[in-house]
């Protein structure tokens, strides 16, 4: 099945979405950059330019054609900045519409309004209005929606995210993928938003790499959802095992049956809003890959001799990614 999916340059066909990262930033800030500006300005002229240096070389040599650009609102989405940098490279991107986790989020605004108003019913209006009227007023829509919980529990004001977007997900078809902290809370997550009413195969559990237990993303699997290996790079950080024991997940889990399963992502950021990221000398080996290019350069040959097949590999590039947004 294919069907028209919502792409910051307008409606594309999911039969055409081709090689697809399921998770990258082209701009992101953790909340609070805005107050830091006086140091750290956004120079947008800057960042445009990076952000097309570092993807055109990709789509023209390495065929990547489509990314999800998984920025939440709180954390300084910038559709119209996704645009031009469509329009140069020639890149799809489909940018999401959700919250951060609330540890590292925006949770003032809504844990605000919730002593005194319905929050699902006003995460549910903003979701439905940015996935079929616009974002920001610019006409450009959400094709996905971005849920995030905390590292081994899904808070209160979390759920009210998953169960809003579960919604709009039945109604309009929107597929979902989320962020876990640190590989946790994969099973759970599916159990909440199936429960809620999101079908299975609209569900794509993200950063499962957190965890090396197969047994957990078996069991994750069991509910039907996608899952995503998707921080490739980013090693022994923030929860993160080295790219080599992911692979051998990878190639475990293909071997098992779920090639049709699996989507593949760096959460790379090209462009940090606010200060850039204070990471200390000895860590800089450790994300001296987490780039957007790294998977078609370096993870697809690894695989490979892993042997994960061809035909796995555009499973997991291609075929996965067409048959959730088509579904
Ligand atoms: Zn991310």
């Amino acid at each position: 099945m294919s069907k028209m999916i919502n792409t910051v340059t307008g409606p594309v066909s999911s039969d055409s979405l081709g090689k697809t990262y399921i998770h990258e930033h082209l701009l992101f800030g953790y909340p609070g950059f805005q107050g830091d500006f006086s140091v750290a300005p956004f120079n947008r002229e800057e960042a445009l330019k990076t952000c097309v240096d570092t993807i055109k070389p990709l789509v023209e040599q390495y065929g990547l054609k489509t990314a999800v650009d998984a920025t939440p609102n709180d954390c300084g989405r910038d559709v119209l900045f996704m645009k031009e940098v469509s329009e140069k490279t020639g890149l799809n991107i489909i940018a999401s519409s959700g919250y951060y986790y609330e540890g590292e989020g925006a949770p003032a605004y809504f844990k605000q309004r919730s002593g005194m108003t319905d929050i699902v019913a006003d995460i549910y209006e903003m979701m439905k209005l940015e996935t079929t009227v616009g974002i920001e007023g610019t006409g450009i829509k959400a094709g996905v929606f971005k849920l995030a919980s905390s590292k081994d529990v899904i808070t209160d004001y979390e759920k009210a995210f998953f169960t809003a977007a579960a919604k709009v997900s039945a109604e309009e078809g929107i597929p979902i993928i989320t962020h876990t902290q640190q590989g946790t809370m994969g099973p759970e997550q599916a159990d909440l938003l199936i429960a809620a009413g999101a079908d299975p195969k609209r569900i794509n559990i993200g950063h499962m790499g957190g965890s090396t237990d197969i047994q957990y993303h078996l069991n994750t699997l069991a509910k039907g959802v996608y899952i995503s290996l998707d921080r490739f790079g980013l090693q022994q950080l923030a929860g993160c095992p080295a790219d080599s024991t992911r692979e051998m997940i990878i190639a475990a889990l293909c071997a098992a049956g779920y090639a049709d399963r699996i989507m593949l992502g760096h959460d790379s950021i090209i462009v940090w809003k606010g200060r850039p990221l204070p990471l200390p000398e000895a860590a800089l080996p450790l994300v001296a890959n987490w780039n957007w290019g790294h998977i078609l350069k370096d993870v697809v040959p690894d695989l490979k001799k892993l042997g994960v097949s061809d035909e796995q590999i555009n499973m997991m590039l291609v075929e996965n990614p067409k048959r959730f947004f088509g579904y």
